[in-house]
């Protein structure tokens, strides 16, 4: 089963949802898909055992066949190409490697090189089979990060996804092909805002999902009211909580000093699983 975790902004406990369950369940492996931003590994202590390259295709233009045409930069909508009287200028950051530039060029003069955009890290933690992407600094594209990193998922284990906050290209590429979505939300008007956008995008890629509510008793109960009328279920409450808190601010998962929590994370699973295959 392939459980992912998301949030409609940064900052609601997503990746302490998504540790938890992980450390929660047997046979788990974990997948931080929050590339610009990884942390999950401070929390699960993870081991990284070794890296590969994220890395892209990007126009290289042959002059020898070139004329500066300028056919290749009309046709690209993401102006990646500038052609100059003798020059064509490539903007690597922009390029997505679409290769419909080649296609256009009426004399075959565009060839192409690899340009290392990220990396994904692989390793353990308690356990749990780890992965991470990492987007280079600079970058503006994640999705071949992200792509990369999901080619890693095992569908033989217990599979959870910190998915990247938002409800963007990148949600929508991360989340697409889990079982299960858990939308984390904080009882605050900004967390219902984000809530409805999140299950918006979900409802329109088609997954099942349910909310817990982090953070509970800091705010309103507007997200309750929300989730009655949409039929949306509340599969868990964390409450705003001292003991928690503190935890967190030490990068201790909780389930690993409140035992009644594993249980309960385990219940979570068991319903979703249940969920799932009914
Ligand atoms: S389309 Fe081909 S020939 Fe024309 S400017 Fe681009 S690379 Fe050069
Ligand atoms: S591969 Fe696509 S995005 Fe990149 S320069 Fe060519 S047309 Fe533009």
């Amino acid at each position: 089963m392939i459980i992912s975790i998301a949030s409609g902004k940064g900052g609601t406990g997503k990746t302490t949802v998504a540790v938890n369950l992980a450390l929660s369940v047997k046979d788990a492996q974990y997948l931080d898909f929050d590339v610009e931003e990884p942390n999950a590994s401070i929390f699960l202590k993870a081991e990284i055992e070794e890296s590969e390259d994220v890395k892209v295709e990007i126009p290289k233009i042959n002059y020898e066949r070139c004329d500066f045409c300028g056919k290749c930069a009309d046709f690209c909508v993401y102006n990646a190409l500038a052609v100059v009287p003798s020059n064509v200028l490539v903007f690597p950051e922009l390029c997505h490697s679409c290769r419909g530039c080649s296609l256009v060029c009426p004399r075959d003069a565009i060839d192409w090189r690899y340009r290392v955009v990220g990396r994904i890290e692989h390793g353990t933690a308690k356990d749990i089979d780890f992965y991470q992407g990492l987007l280079n600094i600079g970058e503006i594209q994640s999705l071949p990060v992200i792509r990369s990193l999901k080619q890693k998922i095992d569908k033989n284990k217990n599979v959870i996804i910190d998915a990247p906050p938002g409800t963007s290209c990148p949600v929508i590429e991360t989340v697409s092909g889990s079982d299960y979505c858990i939308l984390v939300a904080e009882p605050t008007p900004f967390g219902l805002h984000d809530l409805k956008l999140t299950v918006e995008t979900l409802r329109h890629i088609g997954i099942p999902f349910g909310v817990i509510v982090n953070k509970d008793g800091i705010g309103d109960r507007k997200i309750d009211f929300y989730c009655q009328t949409e039929k949306i279920p509340i599969i868990a409450r964390i409450p705003h909580d001292r003991d928690i808190a503190h935890l967190y601010s030490k990068g201790i998962p909780f389930v690993e000093e409140l035992e009644d929590w594993k249980i309960k994370f385990r219940e979570i699973y068991d319903t979703i699983e249940e969920e799932v295959e009914g």
